[in-house]
């Protein structure tokens, strides 16, 4: 199997960690740890039920995985999200030692892959992980607007249709800046 069909069924298995978020009421991110071919943690984003600021799908998976085998090192070990990690959680990666990086949608807001800062483009920061994006981009980033669509839509139920603007279609991430404003 070629890498970029593993990373695609990857991909799926952290939409569907993500698709936990949304059933808790939390803004749907899926993560998960793989090692030598095997998911061994999964996490999906929960910072409100849990009262945790720093409970992203990201750590949550990480934290998993290091309970499992023992170690706080990650090593050999790769990381799969449905968003692209924010500052916090790519320093984590990085003390992890993650040995590969795959996120599916950019995250224009708070993006620390590229987007808004690139933290793993500094060797000074990171010698250890190798970073792909733009896995399952569109279904991600669709997940995430149904999300906030909906929300919207709960919270004001007499709110007129959003309406439609051009520069906001596909690919656009609007609205995942409530990721960490929620409320
Ligand atoms: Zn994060």
């Amino acid at each position: 199997m070629s890498e970029a069909s593993r990373d695609l069924g990857f991909m799926r298995l952290a939409i569907d960690q993500a698709h936990n978020a949304w059933a808790v009421g939390e803004v749907p991110v899926g993560a998960l740890v793989v090692r030598d071919g095997r998911v061994i943690a999964t996490g999906y984003n929960h910072p409100i039920g849990t009262h945790d600021p720093t409970a992203h799908a990201e750590i949550r998976a990480m934290r998993a995985a290091a309970a499992l085998i023992g170690n706080y090192r990650l090593v050999e070990c790769d990381l799969y999200v449905t968003l692209e990690p924010c500052a916090m959680c790519a320093g984590a990666i990085q003390h992890a030692r993650i040995r590969r990086l795959v996120f599916g949608a950019p995250d224009p807001k708070t993006g620390a892959c590229g987007s808004v800062i690139d933290l793993f483009a500094d060797s000074r920061l990171n010698h250890h992980t190798e970073v792909t994006g733009g896995v399952s981009t569109e279904e991600c980033a669709r997940l995430l607007r149904d999300f906030f669509v909906e929300r919207r839509h709960r919270e004001s139920p007499r709110a007129p249709e959003p309406e439609s603007r051009p520069d906001m279609e596909p690919p656009s991430t609007d609205g995942i800046e409530a990721r960490f404003d929620p409320d």
